[in-house]
Parts: C-alpha cells; structure tokens; sequence
C-alpha cells in the first residue's frame, strides 16, 4: 500500500487514524456483529454515535445551547436554497459575492426574493475580500450571506463583515473546524463535510433557534424545513449514517490533537512554509493578495499555461496529487486540510523548489 500526498480540495484528504479505526471496525462495529453501513438509524448504537459526534462538535466549537446542529444532506449547495425558503421572510437578503459558491448562492436566493449583491471582488477575479466595515445594508434584509473562505481563489475573510444587526449566514464548508469561530457571531453556520471533516454526502448546519419555526415561504418542502429535522434530532428520514459516523471519528481525532486551537496554529505552520516559498519563488506566485490569504486552498501559477501543466503533472509522478487548479481558474492550487500532515506541504515545497531550479 502506498498513499499518495491528495492536495484535493475535496472531496479530500482525511486522517490516516480515522481511516484505519474505520477499516477495523467495517466488519464489526463495536460487538454489534455489522458494519455502520448495515445499521438501522433507528438502533441504540446509531443513536449512540450521532449524539456522540455532536456533542464532540459542540466541545470543540464551544456551541452555545441556543444552537442547533443539523446532519442534513444535499451538500452545501442545498443550503443556498434551503436558507432563503426558511429565513426570508422579508423576502430580502443582501450577498458579498467573493468567488463562485457565494455567487451560485446569491443567484439561488433570487428565485425566492430579492437577492441584492452590496460588495463583490469580481473585477480582479476574486483575488480579494472587499471591505465590509461600511456596507450599504438593506433595512429590511432578512440576512447578510457570506462564503467565508473561497475554495476556488484561495481567499479568506479574516475579519467578519459588518452586517450593521443584521444576522450574518456563513458558508464554511472549507474551513470548517480549522480554527476557533465564535459561535454566536452567526446565526447560521454550514458546511460540506468533504472539504474539512468527512466524506462526501453531508452537510451540517449549525443554525440558531430562533430561526428554526413553521414560518416558512410557501410551498418549503417538508425536507428543506429546518424545524423538520431539529425537531426530529436529524432523523427525520435515513440520514447519511456512515458519514455521520466518520465525521464522529475525526471529530474525536481533533479533540485528541489539542482542539481547534492547536489545528489553528498547525494550520498557521503549515501554510507560512507554503506562502513564505512562493514569496520568495523566481517561477511561482500566489494569485491571492497577502493579506486575505486562506489557510486552506493556496492557488499558485508560474504564467505559463504549458509549464503550470508540466508542473502538475511531474508533482503527480512524486505522489503529489490533486494540484490542478479549479476549471474556472487554472494554474494550481494546494488545499492543506486539517488532515494534511505537515510533512506533505514540505515534500510539496521541495518538488518546487527542484522544479524550480529545472526549469
Ligand atoms: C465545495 C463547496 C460547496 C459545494 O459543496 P457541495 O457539497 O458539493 O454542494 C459550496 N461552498 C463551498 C465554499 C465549497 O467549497
């Protein structure tokens, strides 16, 4: 067996750890005599294993009680419909459009109500975050949506916006647990798992109380109701068991790391050695403006279509793989996960360096 160093930006890299304790316990769960795969989300060892992962979430994001968490599915593109059919009841929501997913969830909100956009980064290709101290607000917005760290641009809001009272909506999908957040900054927190925590299938929402009510637009599915699945503990139908048993196994294996504090300053390590080359490169530049750099996804380019191919390509032939950029964008990018040991981003560096000097 050989495992490579997966710079994917997701799905994505998960924790050694986690993936052999599942391996060991794929045939028999705990003295059940099944897999997880096999388990009846209605059994008292399922219903050990969700209240097991979300207590751990809560312990490790320090969710205050007026909080719920949903394990929902659809990924987090359901969300950029289901938080609109269930918060606008003004039918008003203003969006800061940072790069594709914030875009795609404004546009998905205008089928519900006015969606209006009060800042956007668009004219240099979502290479920033704008300033968002003394944004035009809507009065009767509903919410202020942001995507917080952009996937696809490398780009990361390092200071939440000013929403002037209004709640604020975060899409975190891709730096979901990779540092503490204030929990109650938000009113609704999200993200697909598959970037940061498990595998692919899931999303989790953590939304506050007070927002989850009947009052929802007409015609809301049963299914994109929030209240249906907080009233129902997450179950109301089949949920995505076995995700909800993987995230549990990570969750525990960033509890036995040190906690979101210590993934921050692991996470802080691993992208200065990243950045710090690419400052200092002679081929390769970071395409994001220092300042408002992810943590997370590092995009790079060298300004040579032909040579950013061959640098995929001969970095893949090392075991380093997954470092073409989005389709949207090209050149690469490195997405350096929580579960991205150190040492992939310094095996990473090297090859660039060498390739540097080759080429
Ligand atoms: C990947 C991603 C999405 C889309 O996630 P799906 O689960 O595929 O719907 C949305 N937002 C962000 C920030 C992402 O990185």
């Amino acid at each position: 067996m050989s495992r490579v160093y997966n710079f994917s930006a997701g799905p994505a890299v998960l924790p050694e750890e986690v993936l052999r304790e599942v391996a060991a316990e794929m045939l028999d769960y705990n003295g059940t005599g099944m897999s997880v795969m096999e388990m009846s989300h209605r059994s008292s060892a399922f219903q050990e294993i969700i209240d097991t992962a979300e207590a751990d979430l809560r312990d490790l994001l320090a969710i205050p009680d007026n909080y719920k968490v949903l394990f929902l599915q659809g990924g987090a593109s359901q969300q950029f419909a289901m938080i609109p059919m269930n918060l606008m009841r003004n039918r008003v929501a203003d969006f800061i459009v940072t790069g594709q997913w914030a875009k795609k969830a404004w546009q998905e909100a205008g089928k519900y109500g006015k969606a209006n956009k009060i800042a956007s980064s668009e004219d240099k290709t979502f290479s920033y975050i704008p300033d968002c101290s003394d944004l035009p607000v809507s009065p009767d917005a509903d919410y202020v949506y942001i995507c917080e760290n952009n996937t696809i641009y490398g780009t990361k809001f390092h200071t939440l916006p000013n929403t002037k009272g209004k709640d604020l909506v975060a899409d975190v999908s891709s730096c979901f647990l990779s540092e503490p957040v204030d929990v109650s900054k938000y009113a609704i927190l999200y993200g697909g798992v598959q970037k940061n925590i498990g595998p692919a299938g899931m999303v989790i929402t953590i939304i506050r109380e007070d927002l989850i009510t009947d009052q929802v637009l007409p015609g809301t599915p049963t299914m994109l109701t929030y209240k249906t699945h907080a009233d129902a503990g997450s179950l109301y139908n089949t949920p995505n068991a076995y995700c909800i048993y993987v995230c549990g196994k990570v969750f525990k294996w960033l509890k036995s790391m040190g906690g979101l504090e210590e993934m921050k300053r692991r996470n802080e390590e691993k992208a200065k050695i990243l950045y710090d080359f690419l400052d200092s490169s002679t081929l390769f530049k970071g395409t994001v403006v220092p300042q408002d750099r992810s943590l997370m996804n590092v995009p790079f380019i060298t300004g040579d279509k032909d040579m950013d191919a061959k640098f995929v390509k001969e970095a893949a032939a090392q075991g380093l793989v997954n470092l073409k950029g989005h389709r949207s964008v090209g050149g690469m990018r490195a997405s350096i996960y929580n579960a991205m040991p150190k040492a992939g981003v310094e095996a990473l560096v090297a090859f660039m360096k060498r390739f540097e000097e080759e080429n």
